[in-house]
């Protein structure tokens, strides 16, 4: 089967949700037995998300081949059950860098290069891309940003010349919109989805079903409205209102039809989704027995977004463990000796999670003490397992100077340093550890049983590592290495001993947490303190 192609775009307003709906469509038609690839383009210049800051961006997700992506392709992994590659992660930044390498080359043979047909032409490779390498029967790209806006007209022309050179068959768009709902007249609008279908009509792009986000149940009469207005069929607006639950969107979309509509329109012979294991999970949701409270200790909890993939790894974990997590949002720069006690009272489990940069790294060490002294369930993560190992070395071992040379380069006690020796044949991509690494785990130890296996693999981001100078003394304390990666004899998981549950790791196991399965270690984590 050739691949098709299915581009979800938005409009009215940003924040719509659309990766969810996306999400949504992308899991009904992976559960009707079709290979799905899912990608995004992002609008903006920077090349990756990975230089800004997360209160632009929020979280940086990584993908197994170390691409530093969106955080909506979180939602595509974790809902779909698949892994993604670089070649879903596509911005403006990586096209325009690459036409103009090109035009450097000379590989334009002259020609005077032009957003059309270079840029253009550029994007569409692109999608060719990932439909080869994915070898998916159905590729879904969801264009970032909101039509109208100047930074996706290319993306918008590239779709739409998408449609004249592969055809009605090959090629479906889907607009996602917003009908607001006004109190003050007891009316959902649907004027400004008519408006934004005129934007994409004028330029080019008639879309052939239409999502409606709403706050409240919308009815035929405002379906009817829309696919009169906006010229498509009724049975091809759907709705996609306040859902208690998230995850009961794509149930909805599926019983309005959404998935038999797409296979109509390619011409695949329908398949019906299964959806009875997702079914019962979302049953379970809705009936947890218990509730536990996680601490999360970061920089920036103001923003959720910024520990996104965290977060929704507890959620699924209390799932898994017939529990309601709740998370505590603690601000890292405002825990000190003092309060910690007082502003950790009512947390069952800590998670410090990943980090840059010495603003907050104290409270976070408070925190670490705190719950190793406590013996308070405690998960670190990446920076979180550097600071456990900081915090370890200062306060048990004895070496005042603990540090990490990510604050002090020259520091006499680099417990944590850039070990540049150890990197030998490891591809870093810009200067961080990317991607997906092997971890050999001891038997016996905590994170072993989680996962059950020796070898496991886990995603990385980060610059710095557990310096193997100081491995001897730390394996004659009670804070084991219980993980290293083989090949390269890096530290990747510790684990205290004698406490209930102190495990830290060197790479984010939130990347790996599906919705209806968990990272192990976020599992047990969960598990201990409930029990706790
Ligand atoms: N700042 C640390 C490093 O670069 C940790 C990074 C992280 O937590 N992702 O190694």
């Amino acid at each position: 089967m050739d691949p098709k192609f299915i581009f979800i775009t938005g409009g009215v307003v940003s924040s719509l949700g659309k990766g969810i709906s996306a999400s949504s469509l992308g899991m009904l038609l992976k559960r009707s037995g079709l290979k799905v690839f899912m990608l995004k383009f992002d609008p903006y210049l920077n090349v990756d998300p990975g230089t800004m800051s997360p209160y632009q961006h929020g979280e940086v997700y990584v993908t197994d081949d170390g691409a530093e992506a969106d955080l909506d392709l979180g939602h595509y992994e974790r809902w779909l059950d698949i892994n993604l590659t670089k070649e879903s992660t596509i911005t403006s930044g990586k096209i325009y860098g690459s036409v103009i390498d090109k035009e450097r080359r000379g590989d334009y043979l002259g020609a005077c290069v032009q957003v059309v047909p270079h840029i253009t032409n550029e994007i569409k490779e692109r999608l060719f891309q990932a439909a080869r390498v994915s070898e998916a029967d159905i590729v879904i790209a969801e264009i970032g940003g909101t039509v109208g806006d100047i930074e996706s007209l290319p993306f918008l022309e590239a779709i739409r010349q998408m449609r004249l050179e592969l055809g009605y068959g090959q090629t479906m768009y889907i607009h996602n919109t917003l009908v607001p709902y006004l109190a003050a007249a007891g009316e959902s609008k649907t004027k400004p989805t008519q408006h934004s279908v005129k934007e994409l009509l004028g330029l080019g792009i008639q879309p052939d079903a239409i999502i409606l986000r709403s706050e409240v149940p919308l009815g035929t009469n405002i379906r009817q409205k829309v696919s009169n207005f906006c010229n498509v069929p009724l049975n091809g607006v759907f709705e996609a209102d306040d859902c208690k639950l998230v995850f009961e969107l794509p149930m909805k979309l599926h019983e309005q039809g959404i998935d038999s509509y797409v296979m109509e329109h390619f011409g695949i012979s329908e398949k019906s989704p299964k959806l009875d294991d997702y079914e019962r999970f979302i049953e379970r949701v809705k009936n947890l027995h218990k509730k536990v409270k996680i601490a999360l200790v970061g920089k920036y909890v103001e923003l959720h977004d910024a520990y996104l993939s965290v977060a929704q790894a507890l959620k699924s974990a209390g799932y898994e463990n017939d529990a309601e997590v709740e998370i505590s949002w603690v601000k890292a720069m405002n825990v000190t000796e003092e309060n910690v006690a007082s502003m950790l009272s009512d947390a069952d489990g800590i998670l410090v999670p990943g980090g840059f940069g010495e603003r907050g790294a104290d409270g976070k060490m408070v925190t670490i003490k705190y719950a190793r002294e406590n013996k308070i369930p405690f998960l670190g993560i990446c920076f979180g397992m550097q600071l456990a190992v900081i915090e370890f070395a200062r306060n048990v071992l004895g070496i005042k100077n603990a540090t990490s040379s990510e604050f002090e380069p020259e520091t006499s006690e680099p417990v944590i340093d850039l070990l540049r020796g150890q990197y030998a044949g490891i591809k870093l991509g810009g200067t961080l550890r990317l991607g997906a690494y092997d971890c050999r785990l001891k038997p016996g130890s905590k994170a072993h049983e989680a996962y059950g296996a020796d070898l496991i693999r886990e995603r990385h981001r980060h610059r710095y590592e557990f310096n193997n100078a100081y491995r001897e003394l730390f394996e004659k304390s009670d804070l084991k290495v219980v993980g290293i990666n083989p090949q390269s004899d890096l530290v990747e998981v510790v684990e205290l001993e004698g406490h209930p549950f102190f495990v830290a790791c060197q790479f984010h196991p939130e990347f790996t947490s599906r919705l209806l399965h968990s990272n192990p270690l976020f599992r047990e984590f969960v598990k201990a303190s409930i029990k706790g």
